[in-house]
C-alpha cells in the first residue's frame, strides 16, 4: 500500500515532479518539460498483445512528435525462451530528442543520497529487462534511442518525498543478454513432453495438471525456497529421488559423480565407489571416523570428527532442509 501510495504521488498532476527529477538528474540539451505540456497517452486495450501494441504505437507517436511524453505503465514484450514474456515498467518517458528512459519507482528508502545496494542491484536487474523489450521497439522506431542509464526513484529519506538518482544497467544488459541467448527454448522442452501435456487449469484435473508438471524435468535447490511458487512441490520430488541438489549446490558440487544420497552412503560404508576417486576416499574416511566417534571409543576421535567436517558431515549441516536420511 505504501508502494501504491508513493507511486502515485510521484506520477501525479501528469508526471510534473517525475519529469521535473528526470530532467535534473539526466538533463540534456532540451529545457525541462513545461507542467500540463507532457502528454501521458492512454495505453488501455485489451489483453497483453493489445496493450503491446498500443504502447508500441504511443512510442512511436511520442517520438515523431518531437515531445514529452509520460507512458505510464507501458506493457512491453521480449522473446524468453522462444515464447513471448510481457513486462511492465512503473513508466517510460520519451524526451523531445527521441531518447527513451525507464524510470522504475520504488518504495525502500535513499537515505542521504544511497539506497541500500542489494535492492539497487535488483532495480537494476529488472530495469534492464526492460531496456531490452524496448530497445525491440526502437529498432522498428525511426529516430527512437534507448538510454542506457534508467531512473530509480525512491521516497527521500524517512520522508514520502520522492528523489532519484541515475543507474546505468550496460553491466546488467549485457548479463541478461548473454543468459537470454543460452536458455533452453520452450519448443525443444515441449518436444519432450507426451503427447496431450496440458498446464491450462481449465482444461486439466488436479490430478493431470501434477503429472503434467512432473514431466517436467526440474533441477530444485533450497535457493527455490525463496524464489518460486513450485518449491515445495519440486523439493518433495527431489527428496523422493533422493537427490543430492536439495542439500544444497555447493554440496552437489563437492560430490561429484555421486548424484543420489542413496549412492552418497553407498560409498560411504564400502559398498560402491572407487576407492582412488578422492570423494569416495573422503566420505569412507567420515564414515570411519564418524562411527569411531559413535562407539564413543575415544572422546578425542569424536572432537576430531567434529573439527574435520567431512563432506557428508556438511552436506547434512549446510543442507536447509534435511532428506529425511540417516547420515
Ligand atoms: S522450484 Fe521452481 S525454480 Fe526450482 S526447480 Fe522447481 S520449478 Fe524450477
Amino acid at each position: 500500500m505504501r508502494g501504491n501510495a508513493f507511486e502515485a504521488k510521484v506520477k501525479a498532476d501528469g508526471g510534473t515532479e517525475l519529469l521535473r527529477l528526470l530532467a535534473d538528474r539526466l538533463g540534456g540539451q532540451e529545457p525541462p518539460p513545461v507542467p500540463g505540456e507532457v502528454s501521458v497517452p492512454d495505453l488501455s486495450a485489451a489483453g497483453p498483445e493489445g496493450r503491446t501494441a498500443r504502447t508500441a504505437l504511443a512510442l512511436r507517436e511520442a517520438t515523431a512528435a518531437g515531445a514529452w511524453a509520460l507512458l505510464d505503465h507501458p506493457l512491453l514484450a521480449l522473446e524468453v525462451a522462444g515464447s513471448p514474456a510481457y513486462l511492465e515498467p512503473d513508466a517510460v518517458v520519451v524526451r523531445p530528442d527521441g531518447r527513451w528512459t525507464v524510470v522504475e519507482i520504488k518504495s525502500f528508502p535513499m537515505i542521504d543520497g544511497s539506497a541500500d545496494a542489494s535492492k539497487v542491484g535488483a532495480a537494476a536487474r529488472q530495469a534492464a529487462v526492460y531496456v531490452l523489450a524496448l530497445e525491440r521497439v526502437a529498432a522498428r522506431t525511426e529516430g527512437a534511442e534507448v538510454g542506457h542509464q534508467v531512473l530509480l526513484v525512491c521516497p527521500k529519506d524517512f520522508s514520502n518525498l520522492p528523489t532519484a538518482s541515475v543507474v546505468d544497467v550496460r553491466k546488467q544488459l549485457s548479463v541478461t543478454r548473454r543468459q537470454l541467448t543460452r536458455l533452453t527454448r520452450i519448443e525443444d522442452i515441449a518436444d519432450t513432453l507426451p503427447e496431450g501435456t496440458t498446464f491450462d487449469l481449465d482444461r486439466c484435473s488436479g490430478a493431470q495438471l501434477t503429472s503434467a508438471v512432473d514431466a517436467v524435468t526440474a533441477a530444485y535447490a533450497p535457493e527455490c525456497l525463496s524464489a518460486c511458487e513450485l518449491a515445495f512441490h519440486c523439493r518433495s520430488r527431489a527428496r523422493e529421488r533422493g537427490a543430492v541438489e536439495a542439500l544444497g549446490r555447493s554440496v552437489r558440487g563437492e560430490l561429484g559423480a555421486l548424484t543420489t544420497v542413496t549412492a552418497v552412503l553407498s560409498a560411504a560404508h564400502g559398498d560402491t565407489g572407487d576407492p582412488d576417486d578422492p570423494t569416495v576416499a573422503a566420505l569412507r574416511r567420515a564414515a570411519t571416523l564418524r562411527a569411531e566417534a559413535l562407539a564413543g571409543a575415544d572422546p578425542a576421535f569424536a572432537e576430531r570428527t567434529m573439527a574435520e567436517q567431512t563432506v557428508a558431515d556438511r552436506a547434512v549441516a549446510n543442507g536447509a532442509d534435511r532428506p529425511g536420511t540417516e547420515g
